[in-house]
């Protein structure tokens, strides 16, 4: 095995959205960033085949803006075959908003952001092994191919969403849902296409009880088949009847209660947010392989169903299937500041926010078929929930960071965690740039910059 060594002044783990505004915030602000990624591109999530939520609130105004808004912006610039590689944010009575755009283009896209903000990458590589004492974070070792690589930072930022590198430094977390432990269950994403939607539009046009939702679901009025109709830019959840049915006669075994059809860019084919795997652990290798595993052949016998019993789907075929398992929730971990289910739900802004979100509580439950979505007011994501409380050197962003799971469930979005990322990315710069730890950071400096890059507090 050959060894080598990296010096910088912030490491961050993990290229998903949260990492990547970490990283590029970082390095506008002159520090020398490393951002270490186990995948061969960019983009954690971003990459699936979802749709963007979180950019208007549920009165349909703009709350998120900044680095995620810049990287869409760019891709509507991108011509394709098809037109611009990313829709607007159109508003939507289930989901507050959602933006479509073109997830492989989005790979190239964050590695111009990456490269043109001087970021160095280091792709294909995993954590190792970390270096804490007297509970300061002095190193990490991470793993690549051929080579083993000691990483010396000043600040690291953990960005993996189960929160890998705080896990080893032996930082305290909490997994799953308070009282139960109960954890959102993971969905494999895939993508078909020779679908002809306009069959199933009209088939929820003559059967509006297709689109009902659970009681347990908060819909706003008008999200039915003409909102469809009116622009391309959607995400449906819909079918929930005959989803009963089909589970019922057995040829749906999947634990859910309805399906989410995410429209695509491309004519023709749609992302599909349609598996569920209950009781898996995102952050337990023997669970994500077994939920692997069970994806794939879910996503079989689902086609195999779609194709005989819902219209428009007869004749379509499976384009993607997305490298790995999209993990929900794993686990968050304690800084120095909270944010709450009541924050969250009161919409309290706080002074030293750094984010706002304003996306749904939204927990696919993990102990049965159903989900609790609840629309809340906007709310501030305070600097702290990104800082350790326990171990120097250490930040975390995304999903990972510190935060109840009803919280987390709202601020898990791409957009949100792209957010806090620029945030901590901000904060890491600044306290090396002072040399000072991140916790002593001020945070009005860290809002100033923030608005400096067309952020919204
Ligand atoms: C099925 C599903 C549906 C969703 N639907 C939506 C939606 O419609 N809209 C929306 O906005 N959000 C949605 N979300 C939420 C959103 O995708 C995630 O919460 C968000 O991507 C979290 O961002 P992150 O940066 O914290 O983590 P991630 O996006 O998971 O990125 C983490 C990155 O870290 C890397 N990594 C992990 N471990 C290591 C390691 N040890 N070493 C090196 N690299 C590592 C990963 O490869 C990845 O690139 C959904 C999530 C799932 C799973």
């Amino acid at each position: 095995m050959n060894y080598a060594e990296k010096t910088c002044d912030i490491a961050v783990l993990g290229a998903g959205p949260a990492g990547l505004g970490a990283a590029i915030r970082a390095a506008r602000l002159g520090a020398s960033v490393l951002l270490i990624e186990q995948n061969g591109y960019l983009g954690g999530n971003m990459t699936i085949g979802l749709p963007l939520l979180g950019f208007l609130d549920r009165d349909g105004k703009q709350v998120i803006r900044g680095l995620a808004d810049e990287l869409m912006e760019d891709l509507r610039q991108y011509r394709t075959a098809y037109g611009p590689a990313a829709s607007g944010y159109r508003y939507c009575p289930l989901h507050n908003s959602v933006a479509l755009y073109d997830h492989e283009l989005f790979k190239l896209v964050a590695l111009h952001k990456v490269l043109d903000a001087g970021v160095e990458l280091l792709l294909h590589t995993s954590l190792e092994s970390v270096n804490v004492e007297n509970r300061t974070l002095r190193s990490i070792t991470v793993r690549g191919k051929g080579y083993r690589i000691a990483v010396n930072a000043k600040v690291f930022i953990d960005a993996t969403g189960d929160g890998d590198l705080a896990f080893e430094a032996g930082a305290s977390y909490e997994k799953g849902q308070a009282g139960t432990g109960v954890i959102q269950p993971p969905t494999m994403m895939f993508t078909v296409g020779g679908v002809e939607m306009e069959k199933l539009i009209d088939y929820i046009a003559a059967h509006p009880e297709e689109m009902e939702k659970s009681p347990s679901i908060q819909c706003a009025q008008g999200y039915d088949a003409e909102y469809f109709r009116a622009d391309p830019t959607w995400v449906m959840v819909t079918l929930r009847p005959l989803y009963k049915r089909l589970r019922a006669e057995g040829k749906l075994p999947v634990d859910r209660e309805d399906m989410i059809i995410i429209n695509s860019l491309l004519p023709g084919e749609v992302h599909l947010n349609c598996t569920r795997h209950l009781g898996v652990d995102g952050s337990d290798v023997f669970s994500l392989t077994h939920a692997e595993i069970e994806g794939y052949l879910q996503v079989e016998k689902f086609v195999q169903t779609i194709r005989a019993e819902v219209p428009g789907f007869e004749n379509c075929y499976i384009t993607n299937i997305y490298p790995s398992m999209g993990i929900r929730e794993s686990r968050r971990f304690k800084g120095i500041r909270v944010l709450t289910e009541q924050d969250v739900v009161s919409g309290h802004i706080p002074e030293d926010s750094i984010a706002i979100g304003s996306y749904s509580v939204d927990i696919h439950m993990g102990d049965g078929n159903s989900t609790d979505f609840r629309k809340i007011p906007p709310y501030g994501i305070p600097y702290g929930v990104t800082v350790s409380d326990e171990i120097e050197g250490l930040m975390f962003a995304g999903r990972c960071a510190s935060m109840d799971a009803v919280a987390m469930s709202s601020a898990r979005v791409m957009p949100i965690c792209m957010a806090m990322g620029e945030g901590a990315g901000i904060g890491a710069a600044l306290a090396v740039r002072q040399r000072i730890s991140p916790r002593d950071v001020d945070v009005s400096q860290v809002r100033d910059e923030i608005l400096r890059g067309n952020g919204i507090l």
